[in-house]
């Protein structure tokens, strides 16, 4: 058997066109149809089908039984296992002749045509209109899943529907026949009232032009959420978006980043983010959700009670921020109308909206790892040298701004060669990395330990002159010398240490510099701490004197020392 959508369709080329939409769409715009029928206590045949659902909202099953009430004869095709077989009509209603007409009646849904389609046809001598859609599959080559729809308010083609849905009811369950064509014939559909077509489609027209209103937002929050790998400026325009979208006072989200960890937490108020008592409020809300609807992965929607002093009532809807089935958050939107009520459209952007943010947090977390691994050295986690370089060279370019010095402390394993093999290579990667934590526990926070080579470090120390820093390479070398290296036993260190504006202009100087003090400090007997001033003086040629050890024949010395010539301020 052929859907409705199908059938009419096939019969009615030329007066029909359809319409791709979102599911939730095509239910709201369902809504509207019954709502002439609600709102006039139209006396009409109605006939619809519903997309299965085991479990069915108070507000869904309220509507049908109100449909089902206000309608002269109301037929439903649901499967077997829907919500809605549990549905009892209370026979106290209406007048007593009519009870028996004014009754719902359930018709068995076929299970493939359950699956994919809806409808609802409303027959009645003043008033006949039809909405038909069918659940398009995804194909290759689709652009994005979506139902087709058509709608039409031609007494010709509603009588077609009608005609068609006779047939199917002869075939599939012939016992509701006759009850059916008794409907039929008594709810013809002949015109159609211009005024409650009008009724409808201006619903329609203002309906489709919310939702223009809220796929541009809805795009706008995409590609801002898309421009920034920065969490919580991803979330912060998440919330701040989402809360002027729709109008409302308050939005809120949570988002567990890494698992076990605690979420991070952001929010908007319309009113402006100064009232801190009211953010501390909101951001308790959030907990207290998050908490009820762990591992719910459907929206919660809490709809105003109209009555203005019910706090715990207060209108709020959350959806789950969802990434491959994981639960990794909420988002929260908030007002304080007591009348607020959240439209199914309004929900599907939030969750639009949650599955942009699942989505961008996994990308910001992934380009964070990614950047952190392509800056840290793998063995003793310390920044590596593209790092370190990167980093001298903004702590330079700040010192120079704010008129401050930095210095830079070079430091070289003593003989480490001989750990190796002695104790073997692994053992000096355990002293290696020993040596790494035992650098960072002496440095401050704005301080940066790199490893600079095999079993040499730099350490970076900003807003440091050449005494302060000296102070660290000795606390270093120290500590060094006492750090107990697990089946090593003890080490030592040789550090050199210069000195930015002091004893160099620019970056490159700055590590030739301390590279030279290093090594003077191999040189006169390792376990120490050199600096310029400990250097052999230069022979007037401008080449350091000439000992092996000391081998820095680079164009960037050749410019250091030129440069010195030049610069007696130093
Ligand atoms: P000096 O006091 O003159 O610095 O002597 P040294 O033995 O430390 O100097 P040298 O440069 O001759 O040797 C450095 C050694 O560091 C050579 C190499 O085996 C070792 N090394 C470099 N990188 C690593 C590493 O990642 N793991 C281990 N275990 N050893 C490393
Ligand atoms: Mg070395
Ligand atoms: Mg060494």
């Amino acid at each position: 058997m052929l859907s409705l959508y199908s059938a009419l369709l096939a019969q009615h080329p030329r007066q029909l066109t359809s319409v791709r939409c979102a599911g939730q769409t095509i239910e709201q715009l369902q809504r509207y149809f019954e709502d002439v029928v609600l709102e006039n206590n139209l006396a009409a045949l109605v006939v619809e089908a519903m997309l299965p659902e085991t479990q069915r909202s108070l507000r869904e099953t309220a509507r049908v039984r109100d449909v089902a009430r206000a309608a002269r004869h109301a037929f439903f095709f649901v499967s077997s296992d829907d919500a809605l077989n549990d549905l009892h009509l209370s026979s106290n209603h209406g007048e007593s002749s009519d009870q028996d007409e004014r009754e719902l009646v359930l018709l068995k849904q076929v299970p493939q045509a359950a699956f994919n389609e809806r409808f609802v046809v409303i027959a009645d001598a003043r008033f006949s209109a039809l909405l038909a859609s069918v659940r398009k599959h995804e194909e290759a080559g689709d652009e994005g899943v979506g139902d087709e729809v058509i709608w039409t308010f031609e007494p010709d083609i509603v009588y077609s529907a009608l005609e068609y849905l006779m047939a199917r009811m002869t075939a599939e369950q012939s016992f509701q026949s006759p009850a059916f064509s008794k409907a039929v014939s008594t709810c013809m559909p002949k015109t159609t009232s211009l005024q409650l077509t009008v009724s409808v489609t201006t619903k329609l027209a203002r309906f489709l032009q919310e939702q223009a209103v809220r796929e541009i937002a809805v795009n706008r929050i995409a590609a801002s959420i898309r421009s920034s790998l920065d969490m919580p400026s991803v979330l912060q325009t998440t919330v701040n978006e989402v809360g002027r979208a729709l109008g409302a006072e308050h939005s809120a989200l949570s988002v567990a980043v890494e698992h076990g960890e605690p979420p991070l937490t952001t929010c908007y108020l319309r009113d402006g983010d100064e009232d801190e008592s009211r953010r501390a409020e909101l951001l308790s809300d959030l907990d207290a959700y998050s908490a009820r609807r762990r591992g719910h992965m459907k929206a919660y929607v809490q709809d105003g009670s109209g009555k203005a002093d019910k706090q715990d009532s207060r209108p709020v809807a959350t959806v789950p921020v969802v990434y491959r089935e994981r639960m990794m958050g909420v988002l929260m939107v908030c007002s304080d109308d007591p009348t607020r009520v959240w439209q199914e459209n309004e929900i599907l952007l939030m969750r639009t909206v949650a599955d942009q943010v699942a989505v961008a947090v996994n990308h910001a977390r992934l380009f964070q790892e990614v950047r952190q691994q392509a800056l840290t050295d793998g063995l003793t986690g310390c920044f590596n040298r593209r790092s370190f370089e990167l980093q001298l060279e903004r702590d330079l370019h700040l010192a120079t701004r704010m008129n401050q010095p930095v210095s830079l402390v070079l430091l070289d394993i003593d003989h480490f060669k001989r750990v190796n093999d002695t104790y073997g290579h692994d053992a000096g990667d355990v002293a290696l990395r020993t040596i790494a934590d035992a650098l960072r526990e002496e440095l401050r926070g704005v301080d940066t330990a790199a490893r600079y080579g095999g079993e040499e470090f730099a350490v970076i120390l900003p807003q440091a002159g050449l005494e302060g820093a000296l102070i660290v390479a000795k606390r270093l070398r120290a500590r060094i010398e006492r750090t107990e290296l697990p089946g090593v036993g003890h080490i030592t260190a040789s550090l050199g240490v210069a000195a930015f504006p002091q004893h160099a202009s620019t970056r490159d100087l700055l590590v030739t510099t301390a590279d030279r003090a290093l090594y003077q400090a191999k040189r006169t007997g390792r376990n120490r701490v050199c600096t310029p001033s400990d250097l052999p003086d230069e022979s007037p040629d401008g080449t350091v004197e000439s000992d092996a050890a000391i081998a820095v024949t680079s164009d960037a010395t050749a410019t250091f020392e030129r440069q010195e010539a030049v610069s007696p301020t130093g």
